[in-house]
């Protein structure tokens, strides 16, 4: 299992993170989808493809964090 955590004060282009809620692109599809620490408490899959899934807990400022995970290719 790949994992990646969103640095909350150097975001990358394929990433957005406000308050308790982030957006990922997908390691798999490059589909881009939000995930919201309110609404998906045990994490949200790439609804594209199902092969990611990714997690935020807490507010990007208040020392939340956000990560997505996907299964290695082999
Ligand atoms: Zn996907």
């Amino acid at each position: 299992m790949n994992s990646k955590t969103l640095n909350p004060v150097d975001l990358k282009m394929t990433e957005d993170w406000e308050g308790n809620n982030a957006a990922f692109t997908c390691p798999s599809c490059s589909k881009v989808f939000l995930v919201s620490g309110m609404i998906h408490k045990k994490g949200r899959a790439c609804p594209a493809c199902g092969l990611a899934i990714a997690y935020v807990e807490g507010g990007r400022k208040s020392g939340g964090s956000a990560r997505i995970e996907w299964a290695t290719s082999e």
